[in-house]
């Protein structure tokens, strides 16, 4: 089909931006990544629907990305339609109760847990500033975490032994038929860094768990987090995080460090002196440059250890 036909069709009861030809580049932390052919911001949830319906008589394949801060795309971009769904950005207090006894409306004392709607466009860092002001506890130790709600659940991002998983109740997606679908925590299959969803299936929101606490407890205890977190982890660099998941009982950070790859360089990426986990762009990093990285630290660590590392960051595009 013509890319002007597919934008007439992509267009019809669609509310939201389409972009054509957009660098990926420029939504990745990592600053890497050649041109999708369309990125589409649909404002709803029939929007979103809409455009799925078009990209599935058309067979368009589907890629959908929150805050690209775990994300390579290829330096040849990514073929089909890539999705944001930023526009999904609110939160909502939408029950509130005691653990002994039900108390009325929020914010009367006896309450002790209070669940939220989250929108999967929402950043991470909004969600616990929003949880801290409210005295909302529960988050904080997943403070400095960048990225997007969606993402975070996909991911199910974790840092000082919280997880994603641990605050959450059930998970609305629509599946890339455009179904709705509302899955509670049981029905879900999370792990270390997986939520277990199928590949395709869209993220819109969530509903999370958290625990009444005292605000200026909850910002000491997030700052603390922070103050670790920036000490240890190169933070104010252009990176996609960890690169590798740590292996049962280590880590790869340690694993990477130990087999002498701290500094080891390809083209303009390099492995953080700060934290060997993390790969850094140091201006003009191409995706081919982080890949040939990611090999031959891999071997190196095999050599050294007998480990085979595999890969934390998700490959967008043909590499
Ligand atoms: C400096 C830095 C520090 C970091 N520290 C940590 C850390 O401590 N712990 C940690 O776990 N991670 C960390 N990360 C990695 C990253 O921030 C997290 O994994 C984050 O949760 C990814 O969210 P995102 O919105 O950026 O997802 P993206 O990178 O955009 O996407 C990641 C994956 O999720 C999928 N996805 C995104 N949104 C949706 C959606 N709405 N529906 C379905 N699938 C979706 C994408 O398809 C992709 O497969 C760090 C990254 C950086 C750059």
């Amino acid at each position: 089909m013509r890319m002007a036909d597919l934008e007439h069709k992509l267009k019809q009861d669609f509310n939201g931006e389409l972009r054509f030809h957009e660098p990926m580049s420029e939504h990745t932390s990592l600053k890497i990544g050649g041109p999708v052919e369309v990125m589409a911001f649909p404002e709803d949830p029939l929007s979103l629907r809409n455009i799925l319906f078009v990209a599935n008589e058309e067979k368009i394949p589907l890629h959908v990305f929150g805050g690209g801060t775990n994300l390579l795309v290829s330096d040849k971009g990514i073929k089909g339609l890539a999705i944001s769904l930023k526009a999904f950005g609110s939160i909502e207090a939408v029950h509130s109760r005691s653990s002994t006894v039900q108390v009325g409306s929020e914010g009367e004392s006896g309450e002790q847990e209070v669940t939220l709607f989250v929108g999967s466009g929402v950043p991470l860092a909004k969600l616990i500033n929003y949880a801290q002001k409210n005295g909302y506890a529960g988050l904080e130790a997943l403070t400095g975490i960048p990225g997007l709600m969606g993402g975070a659940i996909y991911m199910n991002a974790g840092s000082f032994g919280t997880e994603m998983m641990d605050v959450i109740i059930s998970v609305a997606i629509m599946s890339k038929e455009g179904h709705l679908i509302i899955l509670e925590k049981d029905k879900l299959d999370f792990s270390y860094r997986k939520s277990g969803l199928p590949g395709d299936s869209l993220i819109l929101s969530a509903n999370i768990c958290l625990t009444k606490d005292d605000p200026d407890q909850i910002r000491k205890r997030g700052s603390e987090y922070l103050t670790k977190k920036k000490a240890t982890h190169p933070l104010g660099e252009l990176s996609a995080g960890c690169v590798f998941m740590n292996p049962e009982g280590n880590y790869a950070g340690r694993l990477i460090e130990e087999a002498g790859c701290k500094g080891m360089k390809s083209g303009d990426v390099e492995v953080s002196m700060i934290h060997a986990n993390y790969f850094i762009n140091k201006g003009g990093a191409s995706c081919s440059d982080f890949i040939h990285l990611m090999k031959t630290v891999t071997e190196k660590v095999r050599k050294h250890s007998g480990v085979i590392l595999k890969p934390e960051i998700c490959i967008a595009g043909e590499i």
